[in-house]
């Protein structure tokens, strides 16, 4: 036994970073052929988890068991790494991304302040600043910070839009969004203070995109009544359809009115990589904020969102802060300190996750991947238009595409049915652990959507998920 058990020596370090390679590297060359949900059954399910709630022991036990204990648990689970989850908006995860994370994790320097460790502060700004600029189109003198996700960055986004525009007076402040907008942006005007009731649902037009003039008559309504309208949140990529808002008209709206213009496109804006992208994605270099989710697009493991700003001294004067006890801390002239930038302090380097792997694999890489989900979603697009039985909505703006069963007539009766039918096509599709697809509500109707964000997900697999939903499809009509 070794006397500081905390610190193994260098054989037992080999030793124990051989035994986790080895199991990711056999997890992860399996993807392709593990099942794309849980093969268990709820009850087992609901045991294995059990099991895991039992506290640590007093004693140490042995790593070999341990971690087949952790491929219990991981297999307990939607596979969201492979390349068959098409359902939500899937985050796959990088291999390279997870080496990164295991030198950072394990070199462990601070990163709430740059001038600890300035080389790594500058990484994670040089990740940033191509965030900004680079990828969403915003002028020198914009920034921002890395967060765990996209609720973390739009949250941020709506305190540093309040703390300019209303001050420290939040009465009457009001946000606009629509019904497609994500749940994260309520939530977030919520805990920065601002009522439930003056959180306005937008309508939207027929395309399912917020309306400019109904968002411009509404927030000049709101002001002839005494309220303070603040902030405008456009969707750039819905959770739910993959839609664009009309940026460039909202971009202008929310000049003329004098508004915050912040855009959540956490799914949406890393497809302004590609060609196709950035002309649909165009107004987004208006905005004065946008909350990107490396976790979604970027292929990075969850726990990696990313908050852009247009002015990063409304960013700090909404979050800055200090104590005495970090008097000794001088501040860096070039980089600034992401702990003054959001809520919190200590972190991680968390620009290292995304620094190699664009390092390494260079920009292209990525280009190329999101190009082909654009072309991979087309495709799904087109094929089940082609079904009969099958009732396809839009052209995908994004990676997402909705469909739901065909009523038999206008009714209502027969929407319903459809929509019960649509259900149990769901069921059957996903029964097939081959892909998983996901449901929402479109015009009040059961809808189901294909998402193809994995870096995983290529032509093979997309054939084949258009077979099961083919052939389901056309066994319910005929049974
Ligand atoms: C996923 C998503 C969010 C929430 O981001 P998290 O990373 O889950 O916190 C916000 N907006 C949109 C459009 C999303 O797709």
């Amino acid at each position: 036994m070794h006397r500081f058990p905390l610190e193994p020596d260098r054989a037992t370090m080999t030793e124990m970073g051989r035994l986790v390679l080895d199991r990711v590297i056999d997890r992860t060359d399996k993807l392709p052929t593990r099942p794309a949900t849980s093969s268990l059954s709820p009850r087992a399910e609901a045991e294995l988890a059990e099991s895991f709630l039992a506290p640590p022991p007093a004693r140490g036990g042995d790593l070999t068991a341990l971690l087949a204990r952790l491929d219990e648990a991981a297999d307990c689970a939607l596979e969201t790494a492979g390349p068959g989850h098409l359902a939500y908006i899937p985050g796959s995860g990088l291999y390279t991304a997870a080496l990164a994370e295991f030198y950072n994790r394990a070199v462990n320097r601070y990163g709430g302040l740059a001038s600890v460790a300035p080389a790594l502060a500058a990484l994670e700004e040089s990740v940033i600043r191509w965030m900004a600029r680079e990828v969403c189109g915003l002028p020198e003198g914009s920034g921002g910070l890395l967060t765990s996700g996209g609720s973390m960055a739009t949250f941020s986004a709506t305190v540093a839009a309040r703390h300019h525009r209303l001050g420290e007076d939040l009465a009457g402040g009001t946000v606009y969004t629509t019904a497609f907008a994500h749940h994260s942006v309520a939530k977030a005007a919520r805990l920065a203070g601002i009522r439930a009731t003056h959180i306005r649902t937008v309508p939207h037009t027929p395309d399912l995109r917020m309306d400019p003039q109904a968002a411009a008559a509404m927030i000049r309504a709101d002001r002839d009544a005494g309220l303070r309208p603040f902030l405008l949140v456009a969707t750039a990529g819905t959770t739910d359809t993959g839609t664009i808002d009309p940026l460039p008209q909202l971009a202008g709206l929310s000049r003329r009115e004098d508004v915050w213009f912040h855009i959540d496109a956490a799914y949406g804006g890393f497809f302004r990589l590609t060609a196709r992208g950035s002309e649909r994605l165009t107004g987004m270099e208006e905005a004065d904020s946008v909350t990107l989710d490396p976790h979604k697009t970027l292929f990075m493991p969850f726990g990696t969102g990313a908050l852009v700003v247009r002015d990063l001294a409304a960013l700090h004067a909404a979050h800055d802060g200090t104590g005495r006890y970090l008097q000794d801390m001088a501040s860096s002239a070039s980089v600034p300190d992401s702990g003054r930038l959001g809520p919190e302090l200590t972190h991680e380097i968390r620009g290292l996750r995304a620094w190699l792997p664009l390092h390494l694999h260079g920009v292209d890489a990525f280009r190329e991947a999101l190009d082909e989900k654009l072309d991979l979603a087309e495709h799904v697009h087109d094929t089940l238009s082609g079904v009969a039985e099958l009732e396809v909505l839009q052209r995908p703006d994004l990676s997402t595409v909705i469909f739901r069963v065909r009523p038999a007539n206008d009714s209502q009766a027969a929407a319903e049915r459809a929509d019960e039918a649509s259900r149990r096509l769901l069921e059957r599709i996903n029964g097939h652990q081959r892909i998983v697809l996901s449901s929402t509500v479109v015009d009040d109707r059961y809808t189901l959507r294909v998402c193809v964000v994995s870096h995983r997900t290529h032509h093979d697999r997309i054939t084949e998920a258009l077979k099961i939903i083919t052939a389901e499809a056309k066994r319910h009509t005929t049974t």
